[in-house]
């Protein structure tokens, strides 16, 4: 490759101090979601705009935006300068006081949501953004039963990993809660045997009605769904889908829940990804891309009627970091940053005219990409071994020496990749550079062609 992967501006002093931090970290940090024994995490050093370096000083491309929340890149000084400024002023009040950051973060967010999404109740994540947006739904409609799409993800918390339809759920599903799983419109892999987009969405649509009047209308009081699945695969919803879910909760008395935790804040080209087809929801979820994941935030931005609930009546929840300064202040500074440098803009001429003609062109050379689909600043591939069959490279849940090995290609290419089962996620921060753009997309290209090493002959 012809990047730089020298060591640049990193010391021998900073990489001694990440040597001692690995060491402390395996002898005392439990990770997410690993085997702690075998996993062996890598440290980074430095993080500036779209790079990242690891501990022996590499210089690597974030292609992953580390989990898809960094959409203004790394160190955007405008923000840093922020969270510093209110440090220096206040750090921390308790949620029941005001203060001007949350109060001004609230009111930004309030006018980018759709509809009249007018208030913000504030939470520390996506995972507890989900359970209070449940929490009102219910309370609001008085019904219990929540419906929620496999392959998708809504966080590690309780409810959340109960709601989510990925493998990450099975460990700790005690089937409690009320959920109801149903089958998600997924084109590529269809549930119900479509031949065409238009048949997809009228049997998927088919399928959830049949769902909600199976299990009773009066008894389902949410509907929770991504409307571009994020850590599931990025799989788009068929045209006419959005609008027949929203259709349906409505025919049904069920509040829709938009999770916009990893689609939301421009990711998708978009200020939220139902924007794209028009959808006002009841509650709309965001965490990540809010402040960037510069310091955590999260929260459930809530409709004129479901406000009207607690009006005079007591919500029955709260947070001690509920609109913490330091991150409402970055939240502030970031979506001004946004705005002034048109990011949202940038991600959806990205997607259109670099991101998604490029991986069409990879999809034509390496027999190994099965699927290409994504928007604005969110792409998968999905990697194959037989594009008649369509065998994923990987198995669902799981991983394969296939995709290990394509994923030690990208990173020797010079990138950090998103990979997640037999997918490689194209998700870089909003405002990474053409040029950079397209440096990944050429490291992309000569890892696939490891991918094609393990396509049938
Ligand atoms: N919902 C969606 C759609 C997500 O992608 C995620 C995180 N990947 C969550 C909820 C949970 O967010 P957090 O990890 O901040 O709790």
């Amino acid at each position: 490759m012809s990047i730089d992967v020298s060591t640049e501006t990193i010391t021998p002093e900073q990489i001694a101090a990440g040597v001692r931090a690995h060491q402390l970290d395996k002898e005392h940090v439990f990770h997410s979601w690993q085997a702690q024994g075998p996993f062996a995490p890598m440290t980074i050093l430095k993080t500036q705009g779209s790079w990242i370096w690891d501990g022996e000083g590499n210089k690597l491309l974030d292609f992953s935006s580390q989990l898809v929340n960094t959409n203004i890149g790394h160190q955007h000084p405008k923000v840093v300068a922020a969270i510093q400024s209110q440090a220096a002023d206040i750090c921390t009040i308790a949620p029941q006081h005001v203060n001007d950051a949350r109060s001004e973060a609230a009111r930004l967010i309030a006018s980018l949501t759709p509809g009249d999404l007018d208030h913000v109740f504030f939470t520390n994540g996506g995972a507890d953004a989900v359970e209070h947006a449940i929490r009102m739904a219910r309370l609001h409609t008085g019904k219990h039963k929540v419906l929620a799409a496999y392959r998708s993800y809504h966080g590690g918390t309780h409810l959340a990993i109960n709601l989510t339809g990925d493998p990450r759920r099975f460990a700790s599903d005690h089937g409690t809660d009320g959920v109801v799983h149903f089958m998600p419109a997924y084109h590529y892999r269809s549930y119900f045997s479509a031949a065409t987009e238009a048949e997809e969405t009228e049997r998927a649509l088919r399928h959830l009605e049949d769902t909600i009047v199976l299990e009773g209308p009066d008894t389902i009081g949410a509907l929770i769904l991504e409307s571009i699945p994020g850590t599931a695969g990025i799989y788009m919803p068929p045209a006419g889908y959005m609008a027949g879910v929203r259709e349906l909760t409505r025919k049904y008395g069920i509040a829709y829940i938009a999770d916009e935790v990893m689609a939301g804040f421009g990711r998708a080209g978009q200020w939220f990804s139902v924007d794209h087809w028009d959808v006002v929801p009841d509650l709309l979820t965001f965490a990540k891309g809010v402040n960037s994941g510069y310091v955590p935030l999260g929260g459930v931005a809530i409709s004129g009627a479901i406000y009207e609930t607690f009006r005079e009546r007591a919500y029955p929840g709260g947070l001690t970091y509920s609109g913490h300064p330091l991150a409402c202040a970055a939240a502030v500074a970031t979506i001004t940053a946004m705005k002034d440098e048109a990011m949202v803009e940038n991600s959806a001429r990205i997607g259109a005219e670099i991101i998604g003609p490029a991986l069409e062109e990879l999809k034509a050379k390496h027999p190994s990409v099965g699927d290409v689909r994504g928007t604005g600043c969110f792409w998968a591939l999905e990697l194959v071994t037989n594009r008649e069959t369509r065998e994923p490279m990987a198995p669902y849940g799981g991983s394969s020496p296939a995709m290990a090995a394509v994923t030690g290609a990208l990173k020797k290419a010079g990138m950090l990749p998103f990979v997640n089962f037999n997918r490689i996620h194209v998700v870089p921060p909003l405002n990474i550079s053409d040029e950079d753009l397209r440096t990944g997309l050429a490291m992309l290209d000569e890892a696939l062609s490891v991918a094609d090493g393990f396509v049938e002959a």
